[in-house]
């Protein structure tokens, strides 16, 4: 049995080849799967009875339910999907002029323990599956056409790395969904083996890296990851990525009150990215999360004195606007306020 959501369409006419079933049909099922976005063979009305039958025992298609969902006022929604073991996870839809942006998860919670993300402390409970990960996806779309895919929910994508680019390879596929690569974007916390093989990929996938600290001594208070893999070795590799992929690479730098936010920071974080060819620089304010009361969103004039301090060194940098904080929306909160109640 093999989820219908896990498998490329270039991969149709052997899968149905290797259960008896007359692989011309690759086609119509194509079609329904993506063209008819059908939800259960049932529907498949092109298909005979009796193999909508077999291609619901062969190749079910995932079922999900929506336990919650919270919307705040700038339009931001925030859905908490359940899956049929229980397991839940959030996606989160952001509407702008001329997009509409979909963040999906990869793991049930996550096992890097990021001290700003509410996904991080409550650990990993599972990796999700490739139909999992294309299941929110086929959710999101229902509430408008989704543009672009940011790979930012819960989970770090690199430790669940070939269900992720499965997934993401079938929602970028010509007979798929057929999402553009450019518009799909992966974020890392810096998992290093994951920068060499999504490189041979050969797909252009943007990749972003969330680094939030510019030295070790800081980064390593807030991202545990950073003990495994340095700053330095961080930086060495992603500047081999864009080497080899001519690939630019954002990195994303959450603002914390008094902790981040020096102009210092600001100049060291500079001269670090520097390093890496064509990177940029996304500042992001703090969306405050529970379990960490005492991260504070600084002011808007220290976050602007910093974007300065990027700008004069040459570096290109967006101050980004945080979207959705009254819906629970940092990573992770939706489904920590669901489980502690
Ligand atoms: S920020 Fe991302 S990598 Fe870090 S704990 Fe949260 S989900 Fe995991």
């Amino acid at each position: 049995m093999r989820p219908a959501w896990s498998i490329l369409p270039d991969e149709w006419k052997d899968a149905l080849s290797e259960k008896g079933l007359r692989p011309f049909r690759a086609a119509q099922i194509l079609q329904s799967l993506y063209r008819d976005y059908i939800e259960k063979w049932d529907d498949a009305t092109t298909l005979p009875k009796e193999l909508r039958q077999q291609m619901q025992e062969e190749f079910p298609i995932t079922k999900t339910e929506l336990s919650d969902v919270a919307e705040s006022a700038d339009g931001v929604k925030k859905l908490l999907i359940s899956f049929a073991d229980g397991a839940s996870v959030e996606t989160v839809l952001i509407p702008a002029t001329g997009r509409f942006t979909q963040c999906i998860s990869t793991q049930v919670g996550c096992a890097m323990g990021c001290e700003f993300c509410a996904s991080g402390a409550s650990g990993l409970d599972r990796s999700l599956t490739a139909d999992e990960i294309v299941s929110q996806y086929m959710f999101g779309r229902k509430f408008g056409q989704i543009t672009n895919i940011v790979v930012m929910g819960m989970g770090e994508p690199f430790a669940n790395y070939d269900e992720t680019i499965r997934a993401l390879k079938l929602i970028n596929a010509g007979k798929g969904p057929n999402l553009g690569a450019r518009h799909i974007t992966i974020s890392t916390c810096g998992v290093v083996p994951g920068f060499e093989r999504l490189s041979q990929e050969g797909i252009q996938f943007e990749l972003s890296v969330s680094l939030h600290a510019p030295n070790n001594e800081l980064r390593s208070q807030i991202m545990p990851v950073n003990r495994r893999w340095p700053i330095e070795e961080l930086l060495e590799t992603c500047a081999a990525y864009t080497q080899k992929t001519k690939r630019a690479i954002t990195f994303e730098y959450t603002l914390v009150k008094g902790f981040n936010d020096s102009l210092q920071c600001a100049r060291e974080l500079a001269r670090r990215v520097k390093s890496v060819p064509m990177a940029k620089v996304n500042l992001i304010p703090l969306s405050p999360v529970s379990h960490r009361p005492d991260f504070k969103t600084p002011s808007q004039e220290t976050m602007l004195a910093f974007l300065d301090v990027l700008m004069k060194n040459g570096v290109q940098t967006m101050l980004r606007r945080s979207r959705g904080s009254d819906a629970s929306a940092a990573c992770g909160q939706l489904r920590r306020r669901l489980i502690e109640g």
